[in-house]
C-alpha cells in the first residue's frame, strides 16, 4: 500500500493512493461515514499499530469502492497539498552517516566506519515532495544533496534485537538529507549544518513493508537537473536496516513515526571534482525502486 499525507480544505489528512488514479482516498471520512470509531486519527497513531492499520485501511477502501457515492471519498492529486508522509516526527529525524563505502571514500575516509555514525536533523527540516526549498544563500555556499532510503518505525522499543528489527518497521519512503557542508564542518558537530529549514524533504509515498520485502536491494538514483549524480543500491549499505534499528535502540527509545535515514551512496556534490553545490533554480530528484521519485526545486 502506498500511503500519503496531505492537506485538504485546511485539514491534515492521510490515506492510500487510489489504484490506477492520480487521487487519494480520504480514509478518515470513510471511517466517519461507516462509524468506525476506533480508526486512528493521525498517521503516527496508525503506524503504531503496524499491519493492522494497513488491514483496516484496506477494509475501509473496499467499503468506499462499493459505495454508490465513492467519488466523495477521494480527492484528485491536483486538489490536495502534499505533505511529507510523516509530517512531524516524534523526535529529531535519525540519520546514519557514511553507510556506503563509496560515499565514505569520496568524503575522504579510506576505511568504513567501525561503529555506526548517527546524527540528527530537527523535525522543522521536514518538507514535502514537489515543495520549493530555500537555498539559504545567507547561511551557506555549500548546500548539498544526499538521496537516501528512509525507514519509518512502527512499534517502538528499546534494545530491539536484530532478529526482531523488521517487526518494528512500518514502511519506507525517500529522503533527501540536504546538508550545508561548510556549516557541517565549521561547527564541529553536524546538527546545525543538517538542520536548515526544509533540509529533509520526504515522500512522495510511505510504502508499507509488505510491498517492499527487498528493501536491502533497491536502486537509489539522484539527479540534479536531470543529470545522474548518484546511482547506488541499498545492498551496498555497510550497516543493514536491522543492524541500524538494533544498534540505535540500544541507546535511544524508538517511537512510532520515528524516521531513520539510512545513509547515502557516492555522488554527492562535495565528492565531485571540483565540488559542485546546489544553486538557485536547481531541481533535485531522488528515485528509489518501488517507492517513486522525490522532487524539489531550490529557490
Ligand atoms: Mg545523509
Amino acid at each position: 500500500m502506498k500511503l500519503l499525507s496531505f492537506k485538504y480544505e485546511g485539514k491534515t489528512l492521510f490515506g492510500p493512493k487510489v489504484k490506477r488514479e492520480e487521487a487519494v482516498w480520504d480514509v478518515l471520512s470513510i471511517a466517519a461515514h461507516y462509524e468506525k470509531t476506533d480508526f486512528p486519527t493521525t498517521i503516527i497513531e496508525g503506524v503504531a499499530s503496524g499491519l493492522d492499520f494497513v488491514e483496516s485501511i484496506r477494509k475501509l477502501v473496499i467499503k468506499a469502492e462499493q459505495d454508490k457515492d465513492a467519488k466523495k471519498f477521494k480527492y484528485a492529486f491536483s486538489s490536495i497539498e502534499w505533505l511529507a508522509p510523516i509530517p512531524r516526527t516524534p523526535k529529531n529525524v535519525l540519520c546514519v552517516g557514511k553507510n556506503y563505502l563509496d560515499h565514505a571514500n569520496e568524503m575522504g575516509d579510506d576505511t568504513p566506519p567501525e561503529k555506526l555514525m548517527v546524527f540528527t536533523k530537527s523535525p522543522t527540516t521536514i518538507a514535502a515532495d514537489e515543495q520549493d526549498l530555500p537555498i539559504h544563500a545567507e547561511l551557506t555556499e555549500n548546500l548539498d544533496y544526499e538521496g537516501e532510503l528512509a525507514v519509518v518505525i512502527s512499534k517502538g522499543g528499546r534494545n530491539i534485537p536484530k532478529q526482531l528489527a523488521y517487526d518494528h518497521v512500518f514502511g519506507y519512503t525517500i529522503a533527501n538529507d540536504i546538508t550545508a557542508r561548510d556549516v557541517q564542518t565549521a561547527h564541529g558537530q553536524f546538527f546545525l549544518g543538517k538542520s536548515l529549514d526544509g533540509s529533509c524533504p520526504m515522500g512522495p509515498y510511505l510504502v508499507t513493508k509488505n510491498e517492499l520485502p527487498n528493501s536491502d536491494n533497491l536502486s537509489v538514483v539522484t539527479k540534479v537537473n536531470d543529470e545522474v549524480r548518484q546511482n547506488g543500491n541499498t545492498k551496498a549499505m555497510i550497516f543493514k536496516i536491522d543492524e541500524l534499528i538494533a544498534e540505535i535502540s540500544r541507546f535511544v527509545t524508538l517511537e512510532p513515526g520515528d524516521v531513520i535515514l539510512t545513509g547515502t551512496p557516492a555522488g554527492v556534490g562535495k565528492g565531485m571534482t571540483p565540488p559542485t553545490y546546489l544553486k538557485e533554480g536547481d531541481t533535485v530528484k531522488v528515485s528509489i525502486e518501488g517507492i517513486g521519485t522525490l522532487s524539489n526545486r531550490f529557490v
